[in-house]
C-alpha cells in the first residue's frame, strides 16, 4: 500500500483539522403536529414518524394486591 514520504507535523495536521467546523443542525416540520422536528427522526412532540404513531405508551401494569390475598 502506497504511503507517505514523511510524517505529517502536528502543526500541519492540526492546522487542516482547524478546518472541520460544526454545522447547524438541520430542522424539518413534523407532518403530523408542524413543530420543528429532526429529519428522519420520530417527532419529539408527537412521536409520529412517517405519517404514523410509533411510539408505543407503556401498558399499565397494576398489581392489584387485594385479589392476591382473596
Ligand atoms: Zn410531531
Amino acid at each position: 500500500m502506497a504511503e507517505p514520504k514523511k510524517k505529517l507535523s502536528k502543526t500541519r495536521t492540526n492546522l487542516r483539522r482547524a478546518q472541520y467546523k460544526a454545522t447547524d443542525l438541520e430542522v424539518t416540520t413534523c407532518t403530523n403536529c408542524k413543530k420543528p422536528a429532526l429529519p428522519h427522526v420520530v417527532c419529539p412532540h408527537c412521536g409520529f414518524y412517517n405519517g404514523k404513531s410509533v411510539t408505543q405508551s407503556a401498558p399499565t401494569k397494576r398489581i392489584v394486591l387485594d385479589q392476591e390475598s382473596k
